[in-house]
């Protein structure tokens, strides 16, 4: 299975004691999608609860067998052979793929193409070189990036049909499947009736109605660390996606959240050092090599595949180009770390809620 390296996001709940209706609280976890999914939610029992979690997993399994790329029966798979003769035929496609590369398409042509689901000839690079510890030929490259370009991608709604224009083309749903999939997860609770509920997918959460009597779930937030090894960043992964009672791990500031998502995108949890340099998995489409300046970005937005994309694409556009970015996207907004000279410098945009300081533990 692939290994979850997620960015680290630390959950807190808030105190169950400021809660007084009947519901009570319930959580699962699981592994999904290469990563921890966790479910948090209220409700009037535990057979309601355990039914509507079960199915919210069912659907988060259903949806990784058919948009993962490491799989050879999914539809990016199968998308990927007709690519062999490009242009292909119009590739009918399901609704759940439709609906993420439609978001997709609009999040890449709002970013010129900084964020790029057709980035995967690249991404197939940057996992040899992470194998090899060494970076891809000048050939192997030119190719890759010939093969890449979400212009190259053409979507037709009315038919539901996608098309890949040039041979050797892949899709990569890396930075934005998580955030969708904790959309329909979500959707799925509220239609049972269970609205106060939150669901983290490694560095992605959406949250909905908050907790009986709350304000808002708090979500502690990661902080670039400037000297993390990979060790570290692991550990922290784990713990963040299920932090045990009394977990150590650090984090400074929490945002309250109800009705929106938050996604926390970096290199902090996966990236390969090549002759000293440091190469996130996230790809600039412009090198077609993995970017190099440390940066972390915390995007809130109205749904998750929406923070989850944009998430990623904050990342290669810096701190400047990311926050004009997001606030193109009604409902959203961002704060950025970089890492420059040594120093760790924060932004953020208009929009972005009040930090409080994290809960010093987590129930
Ligand atoms: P995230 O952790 O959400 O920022 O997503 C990172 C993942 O998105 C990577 O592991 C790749 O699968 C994919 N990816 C890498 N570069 C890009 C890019 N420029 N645009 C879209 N997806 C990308
Ligand atoms: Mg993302």
């Amino acid at each position: 299975m692939k290994i979850a390296l997620e960015m680290a996001l630390l959950l807190t709940m808030s105190a169950l004691v400021a809660c007084s209706a009947p519901l009570e609280r319930f959580e699962y976890a699981r592994d999904a999608m290469g990563t921890s999914f966790r479910i948090v939610l209220y409700a009037p029992d535990g057979w309601t609860a355990h039914d509507a979690a079960t199915a919210a997993f069912a659907r988060i399994d259903e949806l990784d067998a058919r948009l993962s790329d490491w799989r050879d029966d999914s539809e990016l798979a199968a998308g990927a052979r007709a690519a062999a003769q490009a242009p292909s035929p119009p590739i009918a496609i399901s609704d759940d793929l439709l609906r993420v590369l439609t978001r997709a398409q609009q999040v890449a042509s709002a970013s010129d193409g900084a964020f790029d689901v057709t980035v995967g000839p690249l991404v197939k690079l940057w996992r040899r070189s992470r194998r090899q510890g060494a970076l891809p030929s000048t050939d192997a490259l030119t190719a890759s990036r010939a093969a890449t370009g979400f212009r190259h991608l053409e979507l037709d709604r009315a038919r539901q049909t996608m098309r890949l224009l040039v041979p050797g083309m892949q899709l990569d749903l890396g930075g934005i499947a998580k955030g969708d999939a904790l959309d329909v997860a979500l959707a799925l609770l509220r239609e049972r009736g269970l609205d106060r509920a939150l669901i983290v997918g490694g560095g992605d959460v959406v949250a909905g109605e908050p907790p009986p009597g709350c304000h808002g779930w708090t979500i502690g937030l990661a902080e670039l660390r400037p000297d993390e090894t990979m060790d570290e960043a692991t550990d922290k992964t784990k713990a963040a996606a299920l932090p045990p009672p009394g977990s150590a791990v650090h984090v400074a500031y929490a945002v309250e959240l109800s009705n929106a998502a938050l996604s926390t995108s970096g290199d902090s949890s996966r990236f390969v050092v090549i002759d000293g340099q440091r190469y996130s998995h996230i790809i600039d489409p412009r090198t077609g090599l993995g970017l190099t300046r440390r940066i972390l970005a915390s995007v809130i937005a109205r749904d998750g595949a929406t923070a989850d994309a944009l998430a990623t694409a904050v990342n290669i556009l810096g701190p400047e180009r990311g926050l004009e970015l997001v606030e193109q996207f009604p409902g959203a907004s961002a704060r950025v770390e970089t890492l420059d000279a040594g120093r760790v410098q924060a932004c953020t945009s208009t929009g972005w809620p009040p930090m409080m300081p994290a809960p010093a533990d987590d129930p």
